[in-house]
C-alpha cells in the first residue's frame, strides 16, 4: 500500500511527489496523458514560483529549459482599445510547458516516487484506513492503495467533482493560436488586454523561440458556450492593425475549458478526509492567469502537514495554505481596484 496517491503530474502533483519521496514516503504519481505532457499554457514562470522552486532546493529554472527571450521582464496591461498600457515589473522566465512539468516529475521519479503515465484515475473509494483508487492504463484496469489520496488533476478535477458533486461550477472557455510571423511588440513582456471586444475577461499574446520556431501566441476567452471566434477575429485584427501583427502561418490552435477561478461564487476546496485537493483542482489561480505559483506552494503546504503525520491531514493542511489564499485574494482586490472595469 502506499502513502501517498497522487492524481495529476502537474507542477503541483510532481512537486509534492518529490517533496513526500525525498522524506521516504511510499508515493504513486499517476498521469492521464503520455509524458512529457504538452499543457496549454503562456509558459511564463513567475519570480513567485521560481522563488518556491529555490527556496525548496530544486534550484532555478535552468537555461536549458527555457526559450527565447528567456527572461521575461512582466505584464504589459492595456486598459481599452487605442490607450498605452501600463507595465508591471516582474523577473519571470519563458519555457515550453511540457518541459518544465516533465523536469519537475523527473525530480519526484528521482526522489524514489513511482509515476505511472497513461494512467487515468476513474474513481475512488474511501475505506476506514485507506483509499482504493481504480486506475485506467493501457494495459486495462489496477486498482491501487494508500493512506492519503491527492487530487492534483487541475482545474477540471475529478477528484473535486466527486467529492463535491452538488458544487456548481460556472466554466470558461480558453482559445490559444501559435502563429509564424511578427509582431511588433516588446517579447519581453505578457501583453494583456482587458478591452471588452476582444475577450469576456482578459485576452493575452507573447512569443516564444525555440529549436521548435518562433511562435506568436495569441490567446483569448469567453463564457462556455459563447462565440469564442468573434472576440478572437476582433483581437486578432486589432493587433494587426495597432500594433503590427503579421501572420505568416496558422501553426496549431487549441482551446480549453476551465473553472471561471476569479468568479465571487467559486470557493477554494480542500478535500474530505483523507483526500486531498493542490494546485487548480483546490481553485488556487493567481490574477492573469498565473497557476504555477500556487501550485508549487499549496503542494509544499500539503507536504509539510503530511510529514508532520499522515493523521488528520485536513484540518492542518486548511490552516497551512491559508497565507496563500489570501495573497491570492489581495492580487485579485487590487488588480480590480487599478481596473474597475475590469470583469464587469
Ligand atoms: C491558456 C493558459 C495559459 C496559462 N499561462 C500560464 C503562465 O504563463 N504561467 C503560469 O504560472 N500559469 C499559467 N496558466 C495556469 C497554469 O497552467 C495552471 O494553473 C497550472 O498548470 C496548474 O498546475 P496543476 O499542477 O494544479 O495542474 P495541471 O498543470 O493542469 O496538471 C494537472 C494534471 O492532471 C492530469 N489529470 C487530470 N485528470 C486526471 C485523471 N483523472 N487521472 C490522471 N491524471 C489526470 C492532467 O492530465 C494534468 O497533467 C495558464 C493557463 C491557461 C489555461
Amino acid at each position: 500500500m502506499y502513502d501517498v496517491i497522487i492524481v495529476g503530474a502537474g507542477p503541483a502533483g510532481s512537486m509534492l511527489a518529490k517533496k513526500l519521496a525525498d522524506a521516504d514516503l511510499k508515493v504513486l504519481l499517476v498521469e492521464q496523458k503520455k509524458l512529457p505532457r504538452h499543457k496549454m499554457c503562456s509558459g511564463i514562470i513567475s519570480s513567485f514560483a521560481r522563488r518556491v522552486l529555490k527556496k525548496e532546493g530544486i534550484g532555478d529554472v535552468p537555461d536549458v529549459l527555457c526559450c527565447h527571450p528567456k527572461k521575461i521582464k512582466g505584464v504589459q496591461i492595456y486598459p481599452a482599445k487605442g490607450q498605452p498600457p501600463q507595465k508591471y515589473r516582474e523577473n519571470s522566465r519563458n519555457v515550453w510547458r511540457s518541459d518544465f512539468d516533465f523536469w519537475l516529475t523527473t525530480k519526484a521519479s528521482e526522489a524514489g516516487a513511482d509515476i505511472l503515465d497513461q494512467t487515468q484515475l476513474v474513481n475512488f473509494t474511501e475505506e476506514k484506513d485507506k483509499i482504493a483508487v481504480n486506475l485506467k492504463t493501457i494495459f486495462g484496469n489496477q486498482k491501487q492503495e494508500g493512506r492519503i489520496l491527492v487530487g492534483a488533476d487541475s482545474g477540471t478535477s475529478l477528484i473535486r467533482r466527486i467529492l463535491f458533486e452538488d458544487e456548481k461550477i460556472i466554466w470558461t472557455s480558453v482559445y490559444q493560436a501559435y502563429w509564424k510571423g511578427e509582431i511588433d511588440l516588446d517579447p519581453q513582456y505578457l501583453h494583456t488586454f482587458l478591452d471588452r471586444e476582444f475577450s469576456e475577461f482578459f485576452a493575452l499574446m507573447n512569443v516564444k523561440t525555440g529549436t521548435k520556431g518562433k511562435y506568436i501566441i495569441i490567446n483569448t476567452n469567453a463564457m462556455k458556450g459563447t462565440t469564442i471566434p468573434n472576440y478572437y477575429n476582433a483581437f486578432q485584427e486589432y493587433l494587426e492593425e495597432a500594433h503590427g501583427f503579421r501572420g505568416e502561418k496558422l501553426l496549431f490552435k487549441e482551446a480549453c475549458t476551465s473553472p471561471k477561478f476569479f468568479d465571487s461564487s467559486y470557493e477554494y476546496k480542500f478535500g474530505k478526509n483523507n483526500v486531498l485537493l493542490i494546485g487548480e483542482a483546490a481553485g488556487l489561480f493567481n490574477i492573469f492567469a498565473e497557476g504555477i505559483s500556487p501550485a508549487l506552494t499549496s503542494a509544499v503546504n500539503a507536504s509539510d502537514v503530511i510529514l508532520e503525520s499522515t493523521d488528520q491531514v485536513l484540518d492542518r493542511y486548511k490552516k497551512k495554505v491559508q497565507p496563500l489564499c489570501n495573497s491570492l485574494k489581495i492580487g485579485w482586490e487590487t488588480l480590480l481596484k487599478m481596473f474597475p472595469d475590469f470583469l464587469q
